[in-house]
């Protein structure tokens, strides 16, 4: 894990003289970012437990205020720390910790500046990632397609950690809680990291079932109409135990 911190790895770099700074950088976490980084370091771990992630694949991020706490970038979650905690600001300046913030910080900062999301999960799910090859939107497959918000969309392949797959991605995001990244794997969002995960699980799974069901030859699925995703879509907001 050494070598990921920041000041330890230009250390190493020839070209640079200056001496080596150990002291972490930025301020030390307010009482609800160390829980909310708890909660992310849970979700993350839970991404590859269920099987949506290989090693160090994907990235999870939750705002706390207008502090955005992200995962690292390459480091395999069951040996994050609550040491390891790491934050910006929503420029993408380093205000806790210093690990290397996820390489994916554009996508993530884009969907914390411009929605209300709370939470933004990021995977390589087997299923999502392979219907990302095949189409330019999941068909409508099943109801659930409601939840998250219509048709879901899949952003056009563009080099991973760029500005410009952040644009992609928010493009195909508008007025969806979820899309896809051409040859690349999911993005969703919500209000909590729950309600992120759960719709990442949810697509993957919509992805699964339409591969399944196109495979039969011969035949083809049949697909819900707009009018039948707007009536689930809204039934849904009422699912479960009233609060
Ligand atoms: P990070 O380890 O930098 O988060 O990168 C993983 C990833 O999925 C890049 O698209
Ligand atoms: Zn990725």
């Amino acid at each position: 894990m050494a070598e990921q911190r920041r000041d330890q790895r230009s250390a190493g770099d020839a070209r640079e003289e200056a001496p080596v700074v150990t002291e972490p950088r930025g301020r030390g976490a307010l009482k609800e970012e160390a829980h909310a980084w708890e909660e992310l370091v849970a979700t993350a771990r839970r991404t590859v437990s269920d099987g949506l992630v290989v090693g160090t694949s994907g990235n999870v991020s939750v705002r706390v205020g207008d502090t955005i706490l992200v995962t690292p970038s390459g480091i395999p979650y069951d040996r994050l720390t609550p040491d390891d905690v790491t934050g910006v600001d929503l420029d993408g300046r380093q205000v806790l910790g210093t690990l290397v913030p996820t390489s994916e910080l554009p996508m993530h900062l884009a969907v914390h500046r411009t929605t209300d999301a709370r939470a933004v999960v990021h995977t390589h799910a087997v299923h999502a990632t392979a219907v990302s090859t095949l189409v330019t939107e999941l068909p409508a497959i099943h109801y659930m397609t409601g939840a998250l918000g219509g048709p879901v969309r899949v952003a056009p392949y563009a080099t991973y950690g760029t500005d410009e797959l952040a644009e992609n991605m928010l493009h195909a995001l508008t007025g969806r809680s979820a899309c896809l990244l051409q040859n690349h794997g999911t993005m969703a969002y919500g209000a909590t990291l729950d309600q992120a995960y759960d719709r990442t699980a949810q697509l993957e799974w919509m992805c699964r079932l339409w591969l399944t069901a196109s495979s039969v030859p011969g035949l083809s699925p049949s697909l819900l109409s707009e009018k039948q995703l707007r009536a689930a879509g809204e039934r849904l907001r009422g699912y479960g135990q009233r609060k």
